[in-house]
């Protein structure tokens, strides 16, 4: 069984057995074992749902510390365009880029520039495809990881092309030890992520062998230095500062999709797990019909939503409106040797989406089928309500983990009151 990298877990000493976080988590990889969460490796998806909603805050981001960055003799920082709306929009983007240098990067590169020019690949891409539709988005990893673990039968919808951070950090490598004659082991490429997914996408991306970045910060950590060195530039801010090449763009991560596929027909915008889990039912369920592209992000509203995105995500959005009509120009894009590039297989994901093998279904067919059989056997003989006592989150999910052998029968209440009763009476009649 592959070893599977989180971004986030469980400190024990502050959980409190709520619950929350078993019952809310989309890919039922939660289980509440002695009083204390503990998050099951080959089905957690990394939404980071369990983060955002336990009482406690007891799950928390791991995330490369700058302390290791230290070796490096050139840092890159790729923002996620999350990070602007979380500041109000008085503050210039030039203004965070002029902080983050502060904080001792020697370059910011926004994902901007890719996220434009994906939006005209996508195009291309859908004009093209004459398969199986909807097609839907890579970008969310959370989303691709969901797919995976939970419908397998949608992995060959996912749009095989890859993400713009991937193809900003794949330039910055390519390109920036030449123009500065440095060793590329010497130069870091540092993604700034508002979620566990997107971590998780660069230390054990899915459909490739390595990430182009070298390191990942969350956004939380980042925003706490951050903040200060923003309200100290503020207040000698000019203008005149902003270099003539700088390009701000309103990015779909921020607008749940609104450059990403912005010339495509009948494409559909969903946020929030639970929303994107009823289309990917429907689609399942052939009962989508009249879309060609879905783009289906976990977060409510989409990565502004992200549960290390320290604002609020309606005030978030709000600010990212904002800035988009005060700071937003437009790129300058060759489409000709973008189209060419894409031709050529520069923008496509290394490897296929793949379902991802779980302990239940990862024996062969005939032990898999065995397995289901047993499941159902033992699901029959459960009370069916989804109490969540036993610390499993349904009584389909407990009757799993006992053909996994991860449970007793004796875990659920209901069972073990039947037979401590039918004990109880056996011993009545034998009196
Ligand atoms: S919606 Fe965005 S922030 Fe949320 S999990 Fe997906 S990629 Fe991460």
């Amino acid at each position: 069984m592959i070893k599977y990298f989180h971004a986030h877990r469980v400190i024990r000493e502050k959980c409190m057995g709520h619950m929350t976080c078993m019952r809310r988590c989309p890919a039922e990889a939660i289980r509440v074992i002695r009083g204390k969460a503990v998050i099951a490796d080959e089905l957690c998806v990394d939404c980071g749902t369990c983060i955002s909603v336990c009482p406690s805050k007891a799950v928390v981001a791991i995330s490369d510390i700058f302390e290791g960055l230290k070796k490096y003799k050139y840092k890159v920082a790729i923002p996620s365009p999350v990070l602007y709306s979380q500041f109000e929009p008085s503050i210039h983007p030039y203004i965070i880029h002029m902080a983050l240098k502060q904080l001792g990067f020697d370059k910011v590169v926004d994902i901007f520039f890719a996220s434009d020019t994906l939006s005209v690949v996508i195009e291309k891409y859908m004009d093209d495809f004459k398969g199986r539709l909807p097609r839907i988005s890579s970008h969310c990893p959370a989303t691709v990881r969901l797919i995976q673990v939970k419908y397998p039968d949608l992995v060959e919808l996912v749009v095989t092309l890859d993400a713009p951070r991937e193809i900003t950090a794949r330039e910055i490598k390519e390109n920036l030890p030449i123009e500065l004659g440095m060793d590329p082991d010497d130069i870091a490429v540092v993604y700034i992520s508002p979620c566990p997914a997107k971590i998780v996408s660069i230390k054990q991306p899915a459909e490739k062998a390595r990430s182009w970045f070298d390191g990942t910060v969350s956004m939380n950590d980042v925003y706490s230095l951050l903040f200060p060195h923003v309200i100290g530039i503020k207040e000698t801010f000019d203008i005149s500062m902003v270099p003539d090449d700088f390009y701000f763009s309103a990015d779909f991560t921020t607008f749940a999709g609104k450059n990403w596929s912005s010339r495509i027909g009948n494409r559909l915008v969903v946020t929030g797990v639970d929303h994107v889990m009823k289309i990917f039912d429907d689609i399942e369920n052939s009962r989508l019909r009249n879309v060609n592209f879905v783009e289906a992000l976990t977060c409510m509203q989409g990565c502004v939503g992200g549960p290390f995105a320290p604002e609020n995500p309606y005030i978030a959005r709000s600010n990212s409106y904002k800035q988009k009509s005060l700071y937003e120009n437009i790129a300058d894009l060759d489409e000709r040797k973008i189209i060419d590039q894409y031709k050529n297989g520069y923008y496509n994901l290394e490897n296929p989406v793949l379902p991802r093998p779980t302990k239940y279904f990862d024996g062969d067919l005939v032990t898999s089928i065995k397995r289901m059989k047993e499941k159902n056997k033992v699901y029959q003989k459960l009370p069916q309500i989804d109490c969540g006592c036993c610390g499993a989150p349904t009584c389909i999910a407990f009757a799993e983990d006992f053909v996994r052998g991860e449970t007793e029968l004796m875990n659920c209440i209901f069972l073990s009151q039947k037979v401590n009763l039918n004990n109880w009476a056996d011993r009545e009649n034998n009196q």
